[in-house]
């Protein structure tokens, strides 16, 4: 039977420790958060900017809904693509230097628009192992021959892509990598592309906003250029403190997925409030650097606080600092304990991190103040 099937797999995550369980908030995103009548200090959200519930952004949307209404009421090639989306899409490519952007509803479907979108059977993907799980699922929907390579490897890349025969090569990884921090190294993955005549996706959905002058993101930060081969996918939910994503590239490169990525075409077009809202928030984005210093000396705080004590931090120069533990079970009863002390950090475990590897993902928004970050070092040391 189906049900007992599903029923006796939901057993084995229970005593694997794998179990995910919600937690409904009664207050909207922020360090300070009520859950069951209690109030926590987070340290869970991607709002890296905080400015998720930010007045400029409530107001843009208000306004915004009440010039746009709120639906957009069909897909972008029917009907649904409204000012506020074009506008948008202006702004995000002249922000990140490309020729056009086109914009998504999330992060995870503009993934699985390009890659199908760009390589299909005669073609190959290299892919970095530590790939976030949309970029992974984009792949295999592709049906591409895929090769990934170890962790931010580049002579492992370049051994692959000389042994490729494939018609269409394309790079895919993440700029920032999601569950440790890390950056990937885009110059070196450039110049393979460069040298092997290969696409290079990049993923920034936590660099966007963060990194780079004014914000503008990864490729920003290295000071790479917006070269014709490069592919460059910003998302909107995390640091731009909304919804949506957007590609921005080559003007026949955001032509031709504008035509064939089918969770462009096939989907209703996002909320032309979010656009809005979007809008204002670009722009408080490009004078965020008040807010980008305040995330890193709070991310400093943090490394100096925890530094020789017996938690485990990885090198990450982002606003994400994950506390490496191990074990499932382990870290789970840190979290718990954690959380016991009005700190909710959240556990992050397997499948989303390699089996062995189960970490507290502490990620700082400018949101936080240095006495909240103080209480997250004070109430770790006091478990060492
Ligand atoms: C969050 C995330 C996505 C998905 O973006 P959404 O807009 O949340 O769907 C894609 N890639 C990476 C690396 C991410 O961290």
């Amino acid at each position: 039977m189906i049900l007992e099937e599903l029923q006796s797999e939901l057993d084995h995550l229970q005593r694997d420790g794998l179990r995910r369980q919600r937690r409904t908030l009664a207050s909207p995103c922020g360090p300070e958060a009520r859950v069951d009548g209690r109030s926590l200090l987070s340290f869970c959200s991607n709002d890296y900017l905080g400015l998720a519930g930010e007045p400029a952004l409530v107001d843009a949307a208000c306004a915004g809904a009440r010039a746009w209404g709120v639906g957009s009421g069909a897909s972008h090639l029917v009907s649904g693509h409204l000012r506020p989306h074009a506008a948008l899409e202006q702004q995000l490519a002249t922000f990140t230097g490309f020729a056009r952007a086109l914009l998504f509803s999330t992060g995870y479907m503009a993934n699985l628009g390009i890659v199908p979108a760009l390589v299909g059977r005669c073609d190959a993907v290299f892919a970095d192992r530590l790939n976030h799980a949309s970029l992974i699922d984009a792949v295999q929907l592709s049906r591409a021959d895929s090769r990934r390579y170890p962790h931010g490897d580049l002579a492992a890349l370049e051994r692959l892509l000389a042994a490729s025969r494939a018609r269409r090569k394309l790079i895919l990884t993440d700029a920032v990598f999601s569950m440790d921090g890390d950056l990937a190294p885009l110059p070196g993955l450039l110049a393979l592309a460069e040298r092997f005549d290969a696409w290079l996706v990049v993923d920034d959905a936590h660099g966007f906003g963060v990194l780079g002058p004014q914000g503008r993101g990864s490729l920003a930060h290295f000071q790479l250029p917006a070269a014709r081969r490069l592919i460059y996918m910003g998302t909107l939910g995390k640091a731009a403190g909304a919804a949506g994503a957007f590609v921005a590239g080559d003007a026949t490169v955001i032509d031709w997925l504008e035509q064939r990525a089918r969770t462009y075409i096939f989907t209703t077009a996002g909320s032309p409030l979010v656009a809005c809202a979007l809008a204002a928030s670009l722009e408080l984005i490009a004078e965020g650097d008040t807010r980008r210093q305040r995330l890193w000396q709070l991310s400093a705080q943090l490394r100096e606080g925890l530094a020789a004590t017996r938690w485990r931090l990885l090198p990450s120069p982002t606003a994400i600092q994950p506390v490496i533990i191990g074990d499932n079970h382990e870290t789970l009863r840190v979290a718990a304990a954690l959380y016991e002390h009005g700190l909710w950090v959240p556990a992050i475990r397997p499948p989303t991190v390699p089996r062995g590897s189960a970490r507290l993902r502490v990620s700082l928004t400018a949101a936080h103040t240095p006495q909240h970050v103080a209480r997250l070092v004070d109430a770790l040391r006091g478990m060492a």
